[in-house]
């Protein structure tokens, strides 16, 4: 009964239903009142009516004093979950940031809230430092923004000591994993928090997926028993598209025509492509600026500036861009040239649409992109070098596929997409020109593989497909085999790019020294007919753009023209009080004020994203316009519509679904691969591959470890879970004083428990 009150908020029933079951009747009537409070406060400060997924799960954890480590997709809702509870708790919350823009932003957000927050940072005066200390002594600040390094100084902590602290929030929390992407050396000091500060919580918030990043955070902060909510890291309102780079100015235009007057990213991957991009698009019209390392701070300050306030719409950047950018409006980012990995990619897409409403992300690629990618990291050796070559493997494979971008990206990342077809990338749209029967074309390539004995590269193969006369195959006798010339009316560029879409596929992969070319089992199958892959026809792709599902309901009774005069009054706004117009309002807002189009302040106070101090400050203004719009224009005031919510990521289901990677993976493992050699065979994240040998080993209930773990470490791990038991990794990890991995560990304990049931029956 009580269960169901809460059913509206999706991901919620589950997560209170778990956590209340052990509570006393008190304790779940405090509970709550506790979450009823926290509703009214974020309609009254920010004016939602509803919880994104694990919001409110995130911020129950808060409020109950318990540490927790938070993953969230980017646009996720990542500061609400502490700011919400930061304005409930008595005293002070104080939120670890690594960067100064992203501190000023959000205490620029939150004032306009009418949330009490400041930051300190080097960018403040004597005299402001000084008002910032004192709302700290007089307890009127309920957020407090600050670096890692400086938090951690002696001083400060003694000055924070004197204060109620009601938690800490450490936002960009992988930065304190040296196994994450962006490890910042002086987040490690934070690991000291617990000590200095006990009986104060410690909260992590990061988008970065991997588990074994997760726990390590956990680790590094020392905390207690935390709590981890992990999101779905699918972003339904982003539109993937992924085309061969051909004329790119003309490829670009034609997104940024797409995207009139709205703010998008063009990423680059050198300073003298943002420079010259950004020249010749504003010499055609477009209003842009650059942005890369090259640049004085000066002028980077700047042009960020410029971006973030909508003084121009389009920033064309190296990858320096973007750490830090919470721009909620970001309709479009366009990858000028194939990115350096998926992680990257998905950070980098992940800038569009952080508002929940639709964005567009395109990637122009072309082969010269992986080969200067290639060059920039010949730098790297060892583990290092194989970890950059594999993940560049993994994002040209993205690039050629024709799977479902949004389930490439979510299954690389180690969940399992649930939908059948996402409506939202070029394959699911059906923009993309599929060959009819690519079943016979693929078996023709397949069987070369292996009449070539699946001995040499995609480059011979393609040359003996269309009957090359190169001297090593006729050396080599292949002019003799039945498939030499077997696709001799094809261009051999087209042939290349079909091995490299089976390659994309999982059907073939490239192994050892010399990449050359082999059958996957699925690969296999295909010969035997049991499954068809999909291979795009060489031809001009069909230039249709279809409509995604998320563009269709966002807009879904909007009036265009009032939303567009509503931004011009939000730039105007924005500009005479010098912050962002998205901290005015988001353009989700907006586009529920020209649906509603409310005709006063009582129903203005209804658009979700208009709380208390926003309706007293630009009520009358915003309302004024509205109506003077609907009058000259002939168009209905106070529409009654249920507010359009912003897309919710597609369930994602942790089910056993296999899928090719995964079907792949554990043959590999079957042949006593190992994980770094699966990851990149079939192109996943490590961590990912990890999970997949897992799976493998509890399912066929395997009991022999060494292919994956020396026999002296597993007689090192048998010792340690002899002496502290088996039950848990941690107590195994640090009695072998953290020289084992933790993945090591865990095959170890897999396996030894596979003996144990083994030995039972
Ligand atoms: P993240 O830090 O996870 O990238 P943000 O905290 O910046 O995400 O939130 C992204 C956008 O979503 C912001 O514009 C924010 O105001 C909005 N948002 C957050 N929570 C909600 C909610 N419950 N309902 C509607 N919008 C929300």
């Amino acid at each position: 009964m009580t269960v169901e009150l809460f059913s509206a908020d999706s991901g919620w029933v589950n997560g209170y239903y778990r956590d209340i079951c052990h509570l006393k009747f008190e304790e779940i009537i405090q509970r709550l009142v506790a979450v009823e409070e926290i509703r009214a406060l974020l309609q009254k400060y920010w004016g939602y009516d509803t919880f994104r997924p694990l919001q409110l799960e995130a911020i129950t954890a808060v409020l109950a004093n318990h540490d927790s480590v938070v993953v969230l997709p980017t646009g996720g809702g990542k500061s609400l979950c502490f700011q919400a509870p930061a304005v409930k708790l008595p005293g002070l919350a104080v939120v670890v940031s690594p960067l100064i823009s992203l501190m000023k932003d959000q205490v620029d957000s939150l004032t306009e809230c009418g949330v009490p927050a400041a930051c300190v940072n080097s960018s403040l005066t004597a005299s402001e430092r000084a008002k910032v200390a004192k709302q700290i002594r007089d307890g009127s600040l309920k957020l407090l923004y600050i670096a890692p390094e400086r938090l951690c100084t002696d001083q400060t902590r003694e000055f924070l000591k004197q204060s109620q602290i009601s938690f800490f929030a450490i936002d960009e929390a992988h930065c304190i994993s040296s196994w994450g992407h962006d490890f910042r050396p002086e987040y490690r000091a934070l690991g000291l928090l617990k000590e200095e500060f006990p009986g104060v919580a410690i909260h992590a918030y990061t988008a970065t997926a991997t588990e074994a990043v997760r726990a390590d955070i956990a680790r590094q902060l020392k905390l207690d028993s935390p709590q981890f909510h992990v999101g779905n890291f699918d972003r339904p309102n982003l539109v993937y598209r992924v085309q061969p780079r051909a004329d790119h100015l003309k490829q670009i235009r034609d997104v940024l025509e797409r995207h009139r007057g709205e703010a998008g990213i063009i990423y680059c991957i050198r300073r003298t492509d943002c420079e010259e991009l950004s020249e010749t698009l504003n010499r055609l019209g477009h209003r842009t600026r650059p942005y890369h390392a090259g640049l004085t701070d000066e002028q980077r300050i700047a042009n960020q500036d410029a971006f973030l306030k909508d003084e121009v719409d389009t920033i064309v950047a190296t990858v320096a861009f973007g750490m830090g950018i919470d721009k909620s409006n970001v309709r479009y980012v366009i990858h000028a040239a194939a990115p350096k990995s998926l992680e990257a990619y998905q950070q980098e897409s992940g800038r569009a649409g952080r508002d929940g409403l639709e964005a567009e992300c395109v990637v122009l690629y072309s082969n010269q992109d992986f080969i200067l990618w290639r060059k920039m990291q010949e730098g790297l050796s060892g583990d290092a070098g194989d970890a950059a070559a594999a993940t560049l493997r993994a994002i040209e494979g993205f690039c050629v596929s024709v799977n479902c971008r949004h389930q490439q990206l979510v299954e690389y990342f180690g969940q399992t997409y649930a939908g059948a077809s996402c409506s939202a990338c070029d394959v699911c749209l059906q923009e993309l020109d599929f060959i009819e029967d690519s079943l016979v074309l693929s078996q023709k390539i397949l069987s070369c593989v292996v009449r070539v004995q699946q001995k040499f590269g995609a480059d011979y193969v393609a040359n003996v497909l269309v009957g090359s006369r190169e001297q090593r195959i006729l050396d080599n006798g292949h002019d003799r085999l039945t498939t030499y010339g077997l696709l001799k009316e094809m261009n051999k560029k087209d042939v290349r790019s079909w091995i490299e879409q089976l390659l994309g596929q999982g059907y073939l992969v490239r192994t050892g020294e010399f990449h050359v070319i082999a059958l996957t089992p699925t690969g296999r199958q295909v010969l035997k007919s049991e499954i068809t892959p999909r291979l795009l026809r060489p031809l001009e792709k069909k230039s249709t753009r279809q409509t995604s599902k998320a563009e269709v309901t966002s807009w879904e009774g909007v009036d265009r023209g009032l939303f567009e005069d509503l931004r011009i009054l939000r730039r105007d706004v924005a500009e005479s009080r010098s912050v962002a117009s998205f901290m005015i309002f988001s353009d989700a807002t907006l586009r529920d004020m020209a649906r509603r189009r409310p005709g006063s302040l009582d129903v203005f106070q209804h658009v979700s994203g208009v709380g208390e101090k926003k309706s007293a400050d630009y009520g009358e203004q915003f309302v004024a316009r509205i109506r003077a719009y609907c009058l000259a224009n002939n168009v209905p005031l106070d529409q009654k519509v249920a507010p359009v919510p912003a897309s919710e990521p597609v369930e994602s289901s942790e089910s056993k679904n296999s899928s090719m990677a995964r079907v792949n993976a554990i043959a590999f493992f079957r042949d006593g691969k190992s994980v770094a050699e699966v990851a990149e065979l079939v192109g996943r994240a490590v961590s990912t591959t990890a999970q997949y040998l897992s799976e493998y080993l509890v399912g066929e209930q395997i009991t022999d470890v060494t292919p994956w773990v020396d026999e002296a470490t597993l007689a090192r791990i048998e010792k340690a879970a002899h002496e502290v038991g088996l039950e848990k990794l941690r107590p195994i990890y640090d009695y072998l004083e953290e020289t084992v991995p933790f993945e090591q560990i865990r095959i170890a304990l897999t396996c030894l428990q596979n003996r144990i049931n083994a030995n039972s029956q």
